[in-house]
């Protein structure tokens, strides 16, 4: 049983030593996630708003050509005119007219709020452009600086890992399923010792009959205020 504990206690101040150099890093890892989510984000803006301009543009050629087909027939329809026979023809030639002059106006009107809307997007997009070139230095900076990090402890790091690979492979699984989940809910503290009669995760004070029984080292005890494992000094002493 002390083995257990002992493993347990290992595996305590291997995550102890990983999360100093977790906490190298800083505040830089989630900095380059948040920088890199803005610089997607705005490449998604510039890349919408390129794809409205390309849309419009297509638009915009087609309504031109529309346009030139319209004006064609306008001058047929003109030239008709000297040729009518009668009122009623006449009529309805000038009807003909007016509808295809209506209908040129419409789409040059649709043609000029489209080169607008261009305009403005292109606008938009002249606004982000700077700002995008300016988080992708930012980006480049804090990246080389967490790298620097990484790398400066990277043999460190690479050893701590295997450590803990092989005592993690030693820990009995519901005892791992308990030291995880504490030390998720304990922000990294999931096994402790007694220290002056207390417990050294929350100090508060182990009761002396507690504190005798988990001095035996055969069970597994929780500290009863912080909920962390508690092993006896023995334990610690040991593997420190
Ligand atoms: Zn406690």
């Amino acid at each position: 049983m002390i083995e257990k504990l002992k493993i347990l206690y290992q595996l305590q101040k291997v995550d102890d030593q990983l999360d100093e150099l977790e906490e190298l890093r800083g505040d830089l890892p989630n900095a380059v996630e948040a920088l890199a989510e803005k610089i997607s984000n705005l490449k998604n803006e510039i890349s919408g708003k390129e794809k409205l301009q390309k849309e419009s543009l297509k638009k915009r050629e087609d309504n031109d050509e529309e346009v030139e087909k319209l004006k064609a027939n306008q001058k047929k329809f003109k030239a008709q005119l000297y040729q009518v026979r009668n009122n009623k023809e006449y009529d309805a030639l000038t009807k003909e007219i007016d509808h295809t002059e209506e209908h040129i106006t419409k789409l040059d009107k649709e043609n000029n709020s489209l080169a607008d809307l261009s305009k403005r997007l292109s606008d938009e997009i002249e606004i982000v452009k700077p700002q995008l070139d300016e988080l992708k230095e930012e980006l480049k900076i804090k990246e080389a600086e967490l790298k620097e990090i990484v790398k400066a402890n990277e043999k460190e790091e690479g050893k701590l890992r295997a450590k803990r690979k092989e005592i993690e492979a030693k820990t009995k699984r519901p005892d791992y399923s308990a030291y995880i989940r504490i030390r998720k809910a304990k922000k990294g503290k999931a096994v402790v010792t007694i220290k002056r009669s207390a417990c050294s995760g929350c100090h508060n004070i182990v009761p002396s009959q507690r504190q005798l029984e988990i001095r035996r080292n055969n069970k597994l005890f929780f500290c009863e205020y912080c909920g962390r494992i508690l092993v006896s000094p023995e334990v610690a002493e040991l593997i420190e």
